[in-house]
Parts: C-alpha cells; sequence; structure tokens
C-alpha cells in the first residue's frame, strides 16, 4: 500500500511510473501532462506554502 504512495503524480494524483520524472524543487514525481505547465507550478508553490506553514508563525 506504502508503496504507491510517492508514485503518483502530486499535480493531478495520477499514476506514474517507476522512472518517472520529478520535480527537482520538491522531489516529488509528476506525469508527462503536468510536467511543465502552470498547474505544476501551482502545485509545486501550495505545497512549498504549506510546508512553511509547519515551520514558521502564521501571523502577518
Ligand atoms: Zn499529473
Amino acid at each position: 500500500m506504502t508503496e504507491n504512495f510517492q508514485k503518483k503524480c502530486f499535480v493531478c494524483e495520477e499514476p506514474v511510473n517507476e522512472g518517472c520524472s520529478k520535480n527537482i524543487e520538491i522531489n516529488l514525481p509528476v506525469c508527462e501532462n503536468c510536467r511543465g505547465t502552470e498547474n505544476e507550478k501551482k502545485a509545486v508553490k501550495d505545497l512549498q506554502e504549506g510546508m512553511a506553514d509547519g515551520f514558521v508563525c502564521g501571523c502577518i
């Protein structure tokens, strides 16, 4: 079950192949359909902001 956890595209969550492309910024698999798209950039940003929330105070 956990085998497949990181074997899906982080943008559209479609299953991806073992040797699929990865986004180097966040080191997660991305499928051919999403690679290089605005959706990918947005998903990266969302994930990075989500991670940042875990480390810093959210006061603005
Ligand atoms: Zn995808």
